[in-house]
Formats: C-alpha cells, structure tokens, sequence
C-alpha cells in the first residue's frame, strides 16, 4: 500500500497494487479502462504484423471459411454427379496411367465402400488411391489402414472441370489455395 498521486486527477490515493496508476475515482476508473484499450488496441495491431500474428489471425475461423470458400470456388462445389462423369470416361485410369502407374485396379467394383478406391503399382511400390472431386477427403482411418498394409496412400484430387488434378499425401488432406501452381493437366 502506498500514497501515490492519481495519473488523472492529481489527487493523491492509496493504492492497492503495485501496478495501480489511477485512483479509484469513476471517472478515473474510466479513462485509465480508455487508455488500456488505445494501448491493446495498439499491442494488436503491432503484433498482427509478426509472422507469428500473422499466423494466428489466419486460423481464425472465419479466416479458413474465407479459405475454404475461395478454394472451393475454384475447384467447384457439385460433388456426385461430377463423380460419376469422371468414372464413366474412365478418367481416374487415364491419370493413373498417364503417371505411369500399372495394374491400376478400381476395387470399387469388387465391394461396395471399399476402403480405397483405386490400387496401383508404380516402380515396385504398391499404391492406394483415395479419389475426390471435392476439395478435402477427410479418410484419417483409410491412411493408418494403408500403412499397416504397408501401402502408399494417395489421394487424388480431381478437378470440377475434369481437366487438372493433383496427388497429395496424408492422413487427411486438402486442397489449398498453395496447390494450384502444382496442378497438372490430365491432356498432356
Ligand atoms: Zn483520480
């Protein structure tokens, strides 16, 4: 405790903390409540301009829906039906060979929800494929299921417009905007 003079209204008080500047005078109150938001308020700003802000305002959700949304414009939003053109041109073979995969199998077709969708063989490495047309594929299990199989998990993201597509490693991937430089053509 000690006998300080107040910063605002010059009386002298006791304060009851180190820290304490300002008597405890309403009006006091409010302007030392004032002052500390101008200093948050500038801490903030100041620190939104490190990297480490920076990261962090950018995990903000409504940051990653903004993300998502961009992403998702581009690459397209109609899932099922897209899905079925890209089997029925036989798309998914054509990549797949196009990268010089071999014996590229649709286990698809021999039980229904099969775990992975395709399986190839590359180089004497043994391939399972997830394949999307949507942006994120959100098969965690299937990953941990491929490497107990000591298989090489892939997920094949598949463009709307069926003309570009990227492979991406992971227990859950998605597509980001960062991916779009690496896409490939599927006519090439
Ligand atoms: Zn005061």
């Amino acid at each position: 405790m000690k006998i300080i003079k107040c910063l605002y209204c010059k009386e002298m008080f006791e304060s009851r903390s180190p820290s304490r500047k300002s008597c405890y005078a309403k009006e006091c109150r409010l302007l030392s409540l004032h002052d500390r938001e101008k200093k948050m308020k500038k801490y903030r700003a100041e620190y939104l301009k490190t990297e480490k802000g920076y990261k962090a305002l950018s995990r903000l959700p409504i940051y990653k829906k903004a993300r998502r949304a961009r992403i998702q414009g581009y690459w397209g939003n109609n899932g099922v039906s897209i899905w079925k053109d890209a089997e029925h041109i036989d798309l998914i073979k054509t990549i797949l060979e196009k990268e010089g995969f071999s014996n590229i199998t649709n286990l698809n077709e021999f039980v229904k929800q099969s775990p992975f969708d395709y399986f190839a063989e590359l180089d004497g490495n043994k391939y399972v494929f997830q394949v999307t047309v949507r942006t994120h594929s959100g098969k965690t299990k299937q990953h941990e299921m491929a490497k107990i199989l000591g298989l090489t998990h892939l997920t094949l993201f598949i463009k709307q417009d069926l003309k570009y597509y990227i492979f991406k490693h992971g227990s859950n991937p998605s597509l980001a905007e960062q991916d779009i430089p690496n896409l490939r053509e599927v006519e090439k």
